[in-house]
This record gives structure tokens, C-alpha cells and sequence, in this order.
């Protein structure tokens, strides 16, 4: 058992920050966890069921038209409530032995910077911190001393393997992916397909955003942008290898030949559980691995015709600076727009690469001012593409 630690969860309500909740619940609850902040976005009911179970010290709800039924539902408790973004970077800026930061998308940076700031160190689910702004959080996390504990199964799995080797010794990094639900799609069937068949995985039970990035494997172009941030490796020797059962979580490639990888069941409650507990492993429930009924693993390589997500978020890690903040902006309006209808599946890279390349790109983001502004320029003009229908 681990010291008793502080730990505030930043998007409780999703699934990421359910699972932490029941990865902590699992393993000595509130007498090995303190939780001071839970903090979601407009789940009022469910976010004040997290906080009453885990006796938070406060509730933060990003929706302000929610607070009242937040308040209403943690009545005759002694649970502190807020809204609105700003509260969420404030609770952020409450120092904890370890943030979990598992807020969707680009929204998630604020209070990731602000608990980095703080001295909290991060267990990092939300990788668009990395694709927006990794320098800047990279170096923030260096001045104050901070640890960034990777969440992303892919970059958990590396993280536990370089742990244990010697970092210059590395030659290349395999990501895996599971190619999503569209993996043996041709074009022709991909230009047809429906938000409900994009954004049901496979393998992994995760949230809407997430859900569609693979589909479309743009979350495998944002992990490439991650892994890039996080390990010591150059770019162009992160490889992506499709690998459909999602049991080799990634892999590392050392001088002499060696590959080591980390394997498990597809269930975030491992590198979650790996974050909570790190240094030390902690038990977590989830399914163990049986190599007698899963028979045979498969590999092919990915195809970068049916899914250009792969080719334009390598440029955009090649082009450095603000293009890969640029990229998720665009692709979060993109992927909204589709979900909305308003534009096919195949149109959702087309419209990050129109505005990539009418995007404006600066040097690597020196301050969060830079960020904000690339990411508002890029959601303008993703804003446009989606109306016009111009790309
Ligand atoms: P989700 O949609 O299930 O949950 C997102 C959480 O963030 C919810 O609590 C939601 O209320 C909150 N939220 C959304 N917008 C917000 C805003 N503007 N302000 C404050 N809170 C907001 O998403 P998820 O699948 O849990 O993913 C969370 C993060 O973890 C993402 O960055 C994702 O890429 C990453 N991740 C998820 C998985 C997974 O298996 N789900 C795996 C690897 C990485
Ligand atoms: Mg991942």
C-alpha cells in the first residue's frame, strides 16, 4: 500500500475519470486516496454522486448553467461547488500529490497548465495537452519539478518499458493502433459511414471525441504528436504498426535488436491504476490477459490513403511550432461538424488540411497567449471550411 495521496480528477464524469474513480475504489478508496477536486463538464447529478462517494473537498462543474442543480444535489454537505472555467483552473491550482487530467480536448490544457504550475504531478489522459502545447507544458513541468505520468495506454505502456531500460540505447518506438472500426473499410464504403457505426469502437470503451479520432486515426496522429513530446526519440523514428486485438499496448526498439513491449487486456483501468500507484503497481480489476484463448495477434501496416490523419499529422509534427495545436482545433471542429451531419466522414481530414494549409504557422509556442490564439485562428477557420464546404 502507497501513502495515503491527494488527488484531484479533472473530468470525473467521463469515462477515463469514472475509471479512476473505480480503480481507486478497488484499491484502498478514501484510506489510500484523497480526493480534494472532482470537476467535469455538465454531468451535474453524476458529478455530485463522485463527490459525495469519495468525501471530495470540492465539486467543479464547467457548465455554470448546471451549478444550481450541482449545489441542489450536494446540499447538507459540506462539499465546496464551482463553475465556469475559471474555477477550473483555480481548483486546479490547489496543489495535489497527483492531478489526473482526463477533460476532452483542447479544453483540457488550462487546468492541466494551472496543476503543473501548482507543483501537482500530472497523470496525463489528456494528450491534446501535449499536441497544443508540449513545449510549454514540458518545460513548465521541468521548473517546477513536476512528473508527467503518461495515461494514453500507448505512451503508458513505453513509459513502463523505458523505466526500466536504458533510454540511450532506444532506436525506435512501435505505436500500435487498432485501426479503428473502419480498418477493412475501402474509401467508397468509408464515404458513407454514420456518426453512431464511427464512433463505436472495437475494442475500447472510451468517449465520443476519442471514439471518432479513431475512426478516423486521427488519435493515432495525435499520439504520434504525443510520443514525439514525451520520449527521447526522434520523430521520424516513431513507427505506427495497426495491431486489431489492442492486447501489445506498444513497443520499444533498443540497439542490439531487442523489442520490449507491454501487453494487457484493452481496459484503461491498468494505466490508470499504473499513474495512481507509480512507483509502485497497485492491483486492478480488470480482465487478465489469457494467451491459451486469444490465439494469434495480428499486424499490418497502416494505410495512410484511406486514413490521411496519419500523413497530415506527421507533416504537421515535421512543420513544428503551432501546426499540430492548429491540427486538434481543426479537427475538433471538423469532427463536431460530422457528428452534427453537417459534413461526411471523409470530409473531416479534408477540412483539417484545408486550414493547415491556410494556417499561419509561428515558431514553437513560447507562452499559453500563442496557443489560445492558434487554436481560436484554426477553429475560425475550420468554422468557415465546414460552411462553405471548400475543401
Ligand atoms: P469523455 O468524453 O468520456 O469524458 C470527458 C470528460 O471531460 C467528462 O468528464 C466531461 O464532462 C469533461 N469535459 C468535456 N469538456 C469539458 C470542458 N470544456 N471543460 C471541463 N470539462 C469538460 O472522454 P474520455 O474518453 O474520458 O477522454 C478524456 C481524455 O483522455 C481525452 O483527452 C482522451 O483523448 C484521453 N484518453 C482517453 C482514453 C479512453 O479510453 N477513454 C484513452 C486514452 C486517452
Ligand atoms: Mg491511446
Amino acid at each position: 500500500m502507497v501513502d495515503r495521496r491527494s488527488v484531484s480528477i479533472f473530468g470525473s464524469t467521463g469515462s477515463i475519470g469514472r475509471s479512476t474513480l473505480d480503480v481507486i475504489a478497488s484499491h484502498g478508496g478514501r484510506d489510500a486516496y484523497d480526493v480534494r477536486v472532482v470537476a467535469g463538464g455538465a454531468n451535474a447529478t453524476l458529478l455530485a454522486e463522485q463527490a459525495r462517494a469519495v468525501d471530495a473537498d470540492m465539486a467543479v462543474i464547467q457548465d455554470e448553467s448546471k451549478l444550481p442543480d450541482l449545489r441542489a444535489a450536494l446540499a447538507g454537505t459540506d462539499i465546496d461547488t464551482a463553475a465556469g472555467d475559471a474555477a477550473l483552473v483555480d481548483a486546479a491550482s490547489q496543489r495535489v500529490d497527483l492531478c489526473v487530467s482526463a477533460i476532452a480536448g483542447a479544453a483540457g490544457l488550462y487546468p492541466t497548465l494551472a496543476a503543473i504550475r501548482a507543483g501537482s504531478h500530472i497523470a496525463l489522459a489528456n494528450k491534446e495537452s501535449m499536441v497544443c502545447a508540449g513545449d510549454l507544458v514540458r518545460s513548465e513541468a521541468a521548473r517546477m519539478g513536476v512528473r508527467i505520468l503518461p495515461v494514453d495506454s500507448e505512451h503508458n505502456a513505453i513509459f513502463q518499458v523505458l523505466e526500466a531500460h536504458h533510454a540511450a540505447a532506444i532506436e525506435r518506438i512501435i505505436l500500435t493502433a487498432s485501426g479503428g472500426p473502419f480498418r477493412d473499410y475501402t474509401l467508397e464504403q468509408m464515404r458513407a459511414v454514420t456518426p453512431e457505426e464511427a464512433i463505436a469502437h472495437p475494442n475500447w470503451s472510451m468517449g465520443v471525441a476519442i471514439s471518432l479520432d479513431s475512426a478516423t486515426m486521427f488519435n493515432k496522429g495525435l499520439e504520434l504528436i504525443e510520443a514525439d513530446q514525451l520520449f527521447p526519440v526522434a520523430h521520424d523514428h516513431i513507427e505506427i504498426l495497426v495491431h486489431p486485438q489492442s492486447i501489445i499496448h506498444s513497443m520499444v526498439g533498443y540497439a542490439d535488436g531487442s523489442i520490449l513491449a507491454q501487453l494487457g487486456t484493452p481496459d484503461m483501468r491498468t494505466p490508470i491504476a499504473y499513474a495512481l500507484g507509480w512507483p509502485a503497481r497497485v492491483t486492478a480489476p480488470v480482465e487478465r490477459l489469457d494467451f491459451a484463448s486469444l490465439a494469434r495477434i495480428d499486424f499490418e501496416a497502416p494505410d495512410e490513403t484511406r486514413f490521411p490523419a496519419l500523413r497530415i499529422a506527421r507533416e504537421a509534427l515535421q512543420a513544428g511550432g503551432l501546426a499540430p495545436c492548429a491540427m486538434n482545433a481543426a479537427k475538433e471542429i471538423a469532427a463536431e461538424a460530422f457528428l452534427n451531419r453537417d459534413i461526411t466522414f471523409l470530409e473531416i481530414a479534408s477540412v483539417v488540411e484545408h486550414v493547415l494549409e491556410g494556417f499561419a504557422n509561428g515558431a514553437a509556442a513560447a507562452s499559453l497567449d500563442e496557443v489560445v490564439a492558434a487554436d481560436s485562428e484554426a477553429r475560425r477557420l475550420a468554422g468557415l471550411a465546414v460552411q462553405t464546404r471548400a475543401v
